[in-house]
């Protein structure tokens, strides 16, 4: 594609692509800063204890990216010979380059996911390994929340949560989405995460910061992810920079979230009617099933009204709102898919 510009294209593809607000990039301007490597960034800090405080854990740690967050969790729960219990489709078994296995000698014991995301836990029980030289120690049972879009219910968290105190396993949220969770569920972020040891939380997807993520969870657990931070290459200097980014976010854009919602679900309707055919979103993510179309000449069509979404090799393409789709870009996109049925298809 030759033009990039986001006020003409409508960009569908993830809530990554957001761009900091004009607000957002004059807080980051502004920002007090100093190293924080040594602790130094008052910035830094006010965004760990902020997160820490809104999820009712003792302490956070600001990291780049939630591939970080995560592997540090995951390096900081389980050792060498360790393993993790963790969904087949999740993004820490499947779209994080295997860091765990790679950096860490964890396996991972990946488990089919259900249709609402969650594992099954008579099976994440089945799966924990005796205390036996044979087998590798299951120490870790992984779970993100929203997966694909889909928010896991309250009593399930709390099922897992007594599945992993009766079994002595650490329970973690990959929480990269977990605002919207709350957001769709109308409860506070700590009634989902009460139930977890650690939860590792995206400010660059829906938030709209540009780059960060934080991990949150007992004071002497981040005081160990700290010295993994720093092993992983994240140990960053001025970053209040970017952690005021996020503290903005955090202020402005998480009740924001309900309109993204609001905006996926119409969508979804809208191409419903149309005679496509998907389930209907939780969040800001919906899945068009695509199996029956001609990808090729959606995938044209879509360009050429100058709609960006990924439509090619899959047999669903995901659509996700966010921040830089308004009710316009909206229209534009459900008008280019409504005119593909009755035009081109
Ligand atoms: C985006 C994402 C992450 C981590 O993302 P980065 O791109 O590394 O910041 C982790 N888990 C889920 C579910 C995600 O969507």
């Amino acid at each position: 594609m030759s033009d990039t510009n986001t006020h003409d294209w409508v960009d569908l593809r993830s809530d990554t692509v957001t761009k900091p607000t004009d607000a957002m990039r004059q807080a980051m301007l502004c920002a007090a800063v100093g190293d924080d490597v040594w602790g130094e960034d008052p910035t830094v800090r006010q965004l760990e204890q902020t997160l820490a405080d809104s999820v009712a854990m003792e302490a956070g740690l600001f990291m780049p990216s939630g591939t970080q967050s995560n592997l540090v969790a995951l390096l900081t729960h389980c050792g060498r010979g360790d393993e993790y219990i963790v969904g087949q489709q999740a993004h820490t078994y499947k779209y994080e380059g295997g860091g765990a296995a790679a950096l860490g000698g964890i396996q991972p014991q990946p488990l089919p996911m259900a249709d609402f995301g969650g594992l099954n836990l008579n099976e994440v029980e089945a799966a924990i390994k005796p205390d036996d030289c044979h087998f590798a120690r299951s120490r870790l049972l992984c779970l993100e929340n929203t997966v694909h879009g889909n928010v896991l219910p309250l009593d399930y968290l709390a099922q897992a949560r007594s599945l992993t105190d009766r079994t002595g396993l650490q329970l973690h949220l990959d929480g990269a989405r977990v605002f919207n969770a709350a957001v769709a569920l109308q409860c506070q972020l700590q009634d989902i995460t009460r139930h977890f040891d650690t939860v590792s939380i995206c400010l660059s997807k829906g938030l709209g910061a540009p780059v960060g993520s934080v991990l949150l969870g007992p004071a002497g657990f981040i005081d160990q992810a700290r010295r993994w931070r720093k092993v992983c290459g994240g140990g960053m200097r001025q970053s209040g920079l970017l952690a005021a980014a996020g503290l903005h976010a955090l202020k402005h854009h998480v009740q924001r979230l309900a309109d993204d919602h609001r905006r996926a679900h119409e969508l979804a309707q809208r191409l419903a009617d149309a005679g496509y055919s998907l389930n209907m979103p939780q969040t800001n993510i919906l899945f068009v099933n695509v199996a029956g179309l001609n990808r090729e000449r959606l995938a044209h069509w879509l360009e050429q009204h100058h709609i960006k979404a990924d439509c090619l090799g899959r047999d669903s393409i995901r659509l996700v709102t966010h921040l830089d789709i308004d009710d316009d870009a909206l229209a534009r996109a459900i008008k280019a898919f409504e005119t593909f049925k009755s035009e081109a298809q």
